[in-house]
């Protein structure tokens, strides 16, 4: 259950909208779970029914990723649909745990109606390099960027050539950059070995899932016997699989993919109260679930970790879907959200109902 920070008293109900959406990557993304040519969820649009509250709508974001647990798009859409346009606050608490992605969609949405009070400021973002061999041309513009983090995606292709293109890519890497591995899983033991053995005294932050989700136990031992950290990924996919791992005493990194892993305010709650060495990651969602990730990079404490949030040059759109960057709108100069005007350009269900709008762009109204 999410924490119902709204008003227990308050009897408020929201209209909901959504609006499924589609985003083609420039070029599939290779990872050790196979090929993703295509980024799908649903825009959600919450905007109270009652007279008293009207004004603004709260917008949240459904990007399931069915391969690291979360319900696929079709259970998505048809929980949606089954509201018959209208949820209350307490409905969305009780959103069940086996639909982490719509828990984290609605909560967004009811968060994004309170203003946050505390504006983030620039945050350290982690940038992500092509898979294999294309990572080393010199000419790709992420090495131009200013990233002090980067990850490469390894456990793709055969060991000993990932080994040779690894020790080329450390003589790449700007002074002072560091290197996050991530195996999706993808190694054997032996691999694993061999891999921590070539990350000794290298600038290699982590290595991400070496062994599959199955083999805590041996990750567990691999993150004792070497120097080079190890994070887990597709281990703590899920809420509860998130806290089994923390009760069993996993010492070491553990990446969450906030839109994934249900109310936000669970994760908030859970943070401030126990001592753990967090990463918040993408799972490749537009600007309305990125929102709600900077809110949270914000609102967790000691955070240290660069945001592994630098997907956007992997769409077409630059990553800000269909509706472009001003309609999705994007933290102002103040360090405050400003509305787009994604609201108001006719995209049928997620259009305005003519009061409380979105904004428009350009207003430079930073008030959400
Ligand atoms: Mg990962």
């Amino acid at each position: 259950m999410g924490i119902n920070f709204h008003n227990s008293q308050n009897k408020a109900r929201y209209q909901v909208r959504i609006e499924p959406y589609s985003r083609r990557f420039k070029q599939p993304l290779q990872t050790h779970h196979g090929l993703w040519r295509d980024r799908q969820g649903i825009w959600i649009q919450l905007c109270p029914m009652a007279a008293s509250e009207a004004g603004e709508c709260g917008w949240g974001e459904i990007a399931p990723l069915p391969e690291f647990g979360s319900e696929n798009l079709t259970e998505a859409l048809h929980f949606c649909q089954s509201l018959r346009g209208e949820i209350s606050p307490e409905e969305i608490n009780s959103i069940p745990d086996d639909l982490p992605a719509c828990q984290f969609g609605f909560e967004s949405a009811l968060m994004d109606l309170h203003p946050l009070e505390n504006p983030p400021h620039l945050m350290n973002i982690c940038g992500l390099l092509p898979t294999g061999k294309a990572a080393l041309d010199p000419k790709l513009p992420i090495w131009n960027q200013g990233y002090a983090t980067l990850k490469w995606k390894i456990a793709v292709t055969e060991i000993s050539q990932e080994l040779a293109l690894f020790q080329d890519l450390l003589w790449m890497l700007p002074e002072g950059v560091k290197l996050r591995l991530d195996a999706n899983g993808g190694l054997t033991e032996a691999e694993a070995h061999q891999w921590l053995q070539a990350c000794e005294h290298q600038p290699v932050e982590f290595l991400e899932q070496p062994l599959g989700r199955s083999e805590f136990e041996a990750m567990l031992a691999l993150s004792h016997e070497y120097e080079t950290p190890l994070a887990l990924d597709e281990s703590i996919a899920t809420w509860q699989q998130f806290l089994q791992v923390y009760h069993r005493g996993w010492p070491s990194i553990m990446v969450i993919k906030p839109a994934i892993f249900g109310f936000p305010s669970r994760l908030i709650e859970f943070c401030h109260a126990h001592p753990v060495d967090i990463v918040l990651s993408s799972v490749f969602e537009t600007a309305i679930a990125r929102k709600m990730l900077f809110r949270l990079a914000t609102t967790l404490p000691n955070l240290d970790r660069a945001l592994g949030l630098g997907t956007d040059r992997w769409f077409e759109d630059g990553g800000m879907g269909e509706w472009g960057n001003g309609g999705m709108g994007e933290w102002g100069d103040t360090g405050r959200w400003r509305r787009g005007d994604a609201g108001t350009r006719g995209h049928g269900e997620m259009e305005t109902r003519g009061r409380g709008d979105a904004g428009t762009r350009g207003d430079g109204d930073a008030k959400k």
